[in-house]
């Protein structure tokens, strides 16, 4: 009997370890790894900038791992899965399951194309650790709350799948290189914008593992109190490697309790519940298909957006002369990542301080993140502007002074991204404009030369906010 081959469709999901389809393919004889850089998704919905950096790291990584076996395509899944099936004359396919909706369709519809034409096609769960469709509320719907989709639906329901043992061997059919190379997707800029990004991180499976360990070992123990302080490196910074699939949330999660047991500990029960908001994000991305794109409180339908490309570039440049979120601003832009607090308070400026529609921002992230992710990024979104499910109430809009004088007390996350507001003091860094003549010329600053006068003011700004709710509230 010759031996089963199946094609292993790797899509986010690029690694060896922890792969449930992949650990399914080897079990049942040869495989052909194929990756395809999908044109079918929206445009809007194609990698950004920095995420095809990643992407481009990211498969060299996984093709190191695979041998040079990896069979890297281009072009529309739907149509080049069954002719590579074909031409490879394979019976099996196998992949990792998507759940932002226009991967749920297509999938769906391929799964059946292939189905029809006598394929086997088996997928599995290899991203979440609860898929959406495992966790409902009592009267068998989706949630729409953090909180009881969490505690009562997650920590409720079966205990997430522990990781598998590696792969013992795998072993390849021996193909023609049908596809095109990795350097030929055309992932890689033209001009090296990336060296701050480059230099903070590794992408691929050994940079994951690192990551992971590293949290472990100096960070998860304070988690709870120092994830909120930009200046201190107090989180796990996996985002970009699980967007990727670079590593599993299962393996972060068995590897936090092997580490710190099943105590009560509140450092880590907080740590494992920001997972709890990833998983939320796909719950509510694949039950509402129209979340990526539409308010899911429809009351901000009719919302008075203001549409200036002036303040929006001031706000993506890190111009805006209020420094916290310039300092967030310029961290995304060098390093393709921003701390979660100040992803609060530069997208609550946005949208509050300078009436912004949300979508701008959500764009804004996508091509500047490396952990740029359907889900998680429309979710941080809705909530910061308040037309998501379980948002922030539009009517609490961030005080960007207070916020950094509380969580960048010394200002030194400021002065590291606006060093040109180095030798303010500590009393005027997240307020410069309140400075007196005095003090800024010793800082060696004149407001709108070296450093923004601020866009706007904020006292003013907010209530403009409220004024604009209060027409929608209704
Ligand atoms: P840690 O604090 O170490 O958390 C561990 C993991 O939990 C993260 O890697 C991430 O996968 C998950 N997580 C943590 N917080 C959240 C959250 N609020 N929502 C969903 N998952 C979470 N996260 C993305 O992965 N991609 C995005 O595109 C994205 N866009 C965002 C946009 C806005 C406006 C906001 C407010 C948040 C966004 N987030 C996004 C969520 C969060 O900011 C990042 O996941 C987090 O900062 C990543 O850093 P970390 O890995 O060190 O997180």
């Amino acid at each position: 009997m010759p031996v089963p081959v199946s094609i292993m469709w790797f899509r986010q999901d690029l690694r060896v370890k922890d792969n449930p389809a992949l650990n399914a393919a080897c079990d049942l004889g040869k495989i052909i790894p194929v990756y395809i850089a999908d044109t079918f998704v929206p445009e809007k919905r194609l990698p950004g900038s920095v995420t095809k950096w990643w992407l481009h790291q990211s498969l060299n990584s996984l093709n190191d791992r695979l041998n040079g076996h990896l069979q890297v395509f281009s072009g529309d899944p739907a149509e080049l899965i069954p002719e590579l099936m074909t031409r490879f004359d394979v019976q099996h396919i196998f992949w990792n399951r998507l759940y932002e909706p226009w991967h749920v369709a297509r999938d769906k519809k391929l799964k059946q194309a292939l189905k029809d034409d006598g394929k086997t096609v088996k997928s599995f769960n290899g991203s979440l650790l609860w898929e959406p469709w495992d966790i409902e509320n009592k009267s068998g719907s989706p949630y729409k709350v953090f909180t009881p989709f969490y505690r009562k639906g997650c920590l409720q329901a079966a205990e997430p799948r522990f990781p598998q043992a590696p792969v013992a061997r795998i072993t390849y059919a021996d193909v023609d290189n049908a596809g095109t190379s990795i350097d030929e997707l055309g992932l890689m800029p033209d001009i090296q914008w990336f060296d701050g990004i480059e230099k903070m991180w590794t992408p691929g499976e050994d940079g994951a593992a690192d990551r992971l360990a590293t949290f472990i070992d100096e960070a998860a123990a304070n988690y709870k109190t120092d994830r909120d302080i930009p200046a201190v490196q107090g989180t796990s910074l996996l985002s970009p490697h699980l967007h990727a699939g670079e590593i599993s949330p299962n393996q972060i999660w068995y590897a936090i309790k092997d580490a710190f047991g099943n105590s009560d500990d509140k450092n880590i029960d907080t740590y494992l519940s920001e997972l709890g908001w990833r998983e939320f994000a796909h719950h509510l991305i694949y039950h509402f298909p129209d979340f990526p794109d539409k308010n899911f409180n429809e009351k901000f339908d009719k919302f008075p957006w203001r549409r200036s490309q002036k303040d929006l570039e001031a706000w993506q440049k890190g111009r805006t002369g209020i420094p916290i979120v310039d300092a967030g601003m310029r961290e995304l832009w060098h390093t393709g990542y921003m701390h979660n607090r100040v992803r609060m308070i530069t997208g609550s400026f946005l949208v509050k301080n300078l009436l912004t529609d949300w979508r701008e921002g959500e764009a804004w992230f996508w091509d500047c993140l490396a952990d740029a992710d359907g889900a998680n990024n429309t979710a941080g979104w809705q909530w910061v502007a308040g037309s998501g499910a379980d948002a922030a109430p539009y009517f609490r809009v961030f005080n960007p002074v207070l916020q950094g004088e509380k969580f960048d007390k010394q200002g030194e996350y400021v002065r590291t991204w606006c060093p040109e507001l180095k030798k303010l003091p500590n009393k005027y860094i997240h307020k410069p404009w309140e400075a007196d003549k005095a003090t800024l010329k010793q800082a060696g600053i004149v407001l709108g030369e070296q450093y923004p006068e601020p866009l706007v003011d904020l006292k003013a700004s907010r209530q403009r906010a409220l004024d604009a709710f209060n027409e929608i509230k209704g």
